[in-house]
């Protein structure tokens, strides 16, 4: 079996950095990504913070270029190869995935988080029927409709802005009375007139037939229930990490992000993480591509220690 010096788990901006690290190191990388190469990247409109676009960069885009890029430098690039489990193997490690096995020296895991559920009656009944965690997916289905967007973070805020260019109404339910979203997203929500927001309720059910057709709410203050009629309801209340094929292997905090050192070592030699499912404060693109350049740059080292020792 043709072995890698570093394989990376994940292809989004963390996992893309690593491999663009790994492969100008001329490490043998192979990235492997459940899906296409973007990660959340690929569901963000635009992005205004990711430095040296003036303008802002649509994720797609970005995306596209981080791939490109990585190419460029000969990492080889596979998609829709989902990661089952990983085991030592020897001196290596091991990775199983639906398209088989791969062995490498070292791993960089950036395999990213996925939406949080609500976990509310009727969420997982009304799936792909009115109840979505993808606004760039399916905000045009809801054009010149009421939707709902439910989450007071930076995410809920920037597609509810979103919305707004398709759906007549975008209402924004928070659980509590202050966001957590950043002033200039907070800004933008209160003067966009299309958005409506309703803070310090939670959800209680989704109800509908076929498709959604509206929300129980409650008050906190009051405890009082409410209906709010909508065709559509986007979650936006945070991530889960997707480290579940670590489990057991590596160090995980309680909510199983990954937990490293600076240098983006996790507990076991040979093994770095990078990007959301790492533990940490901060969840940002480029707070993702420095862990990127960090874990190469450590993996890289300990390869270089792991060969000096045969
Ligand atoms: P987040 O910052 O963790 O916010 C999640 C929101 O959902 C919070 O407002 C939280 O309420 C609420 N929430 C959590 N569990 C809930 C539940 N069970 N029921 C109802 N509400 C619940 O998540 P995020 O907005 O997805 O952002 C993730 C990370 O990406 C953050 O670090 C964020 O800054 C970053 N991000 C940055 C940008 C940007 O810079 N342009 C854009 C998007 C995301 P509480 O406030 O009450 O806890």
């Amino acid at each position: 079996m043709k072995i890698r010096d570093v394989i990376v788990i994940g292809g989004g901006p963390g996992g893309m950095t690593a491999a663009i690290y790994t492969s100008r190191q001329r490490l043998k990388t192979l990235l492997v990504e459940k899906g296409l190469c973007g990660g959340l990247l690929a569901n963000t409109d635009i992005i205004e913070n990711y430095p040296g676009f003036p303008e802002g960069v649509q994720g797609r885009d970005l995306a596209v270029k981080l791939k490109e890029q990585a190419q460029r430098f000969e990492a080889e690039i596979s998609e829709f190869t989902e990661v089952k489990r990983i085991e030592p193997a020897g001196k290596l490690l091991r990775i199983n995935s639906n398209k088989g096995d791969y062995t490498a020296h070292a791993l960089i895991v950036a395999s990213g988080s996925i939406p949080r559920k609500l976990n509310v009656p009727g969420e997982d009944e009304y799936i792909g029927r009115g109840v979505s965690y993808c606004a760039i997916c399916d905000a045009p289905l809801y054009k010149d409709k009421t939707v709902l967007v439910l989450g007071g973070g930076n995410t809920a805020a920037e597609e509810a802005l979103f919305l707004t260019e398709f759906a007549r109404e975008v209402i924004l339910v928070h659980r509590r009375n202050e966001l957590r979203a950043d002033g200039i997203f907070q800004e933008r929500l209160t003067k966009n007139k299309k958005i409506k927001l309703i803070l310090n309720h939670v959800v209680v059910s989704i109800n509908g037939k076929d498709f959604v057709e509206s929300i129980t709410v409650r008050d906190k203050e009051s405890n009082k229930e409410s209906k709010i009629e909508t065709s559509g309801i986007f979650v936006y209340i945070g991530f889960l990490p997707n480290a579940g094929f670590l489990e057991g292997l590596v160090e995980l905090d309680k909510d199983e992000f990954i937990i490293t050192n600076e240098k983006m070592e996790t507990s076991l030699p040979g093994i770095y993480a990078a990007g959301d499912v790492r533990a940490k404060e901060v969840r940002q693109i480029t707070v993702a591509c420095g862990e990127g350049a960090l874990a190469a740059v450590s993996a890289r080292n300990y390869l270089n220690g792991k060969n000096k020792k045969y």
